[in-house]
């Protein structure tokens, strides 16, 4: 296994249940255990990277597979109409679990604001 501590590479290896969207060689996708949206799936590499601080140039085709199979997935999930792809990167991120995971997150109905707007 990549990294034996992540919880995402245990889903990778099957040591930990989880929904599949989908699976290829590089890529897997599953939905979120606790979906904030009718459609919430992650999508990640099969490789461990802990975050996009850690990917480096070798690791651009993977996470462009992974961004070119969001909209497909959205479509086939039920969220048609847009969709949000989010990656939560570290701590001002409040990334949670420490392997890069791309969120796909729509439905039938427009979601809230991004995030509030900050006074300045
Ligand atoms: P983050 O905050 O790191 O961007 O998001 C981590 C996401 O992983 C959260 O939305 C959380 O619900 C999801 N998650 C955490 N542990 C598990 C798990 O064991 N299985 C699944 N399917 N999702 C998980
Ligand atoms: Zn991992």
């Amino acid at each position: 296994m990549n990294n034996p501590d992540c919880i995402f590479c245990k889903i990778v290896a099957g040591l930990i249940p989880a929904r599949k969207a989908w699976e290829d060689a590089d890529v897997l996708a599953f939905h979120d255990i606790k979906p904030v949206a009718p459609v919430h799936v992650l999508v990640i590499p099969k490789k461990h990277i802990t975050t996009l601080y850690d990917a480096t140039p070798g690791d651009e085709a993977v996470l462009g597979r992974m961004l070119g199979l969001a909209p497909r997935l959205a479509r086939e999930l039920g969220a048609a109409d847009g969709f949000r792809a989010i990656v939560n990167t570290g701590r001002v991120g409040q990334q949670e679990v420490q392997h890069i995971h791309l969120h796909v997150i729509g439905g039938p109905h427009p979601l809230g604001r991004m995030l509030a707007r900050q006074d300045s």
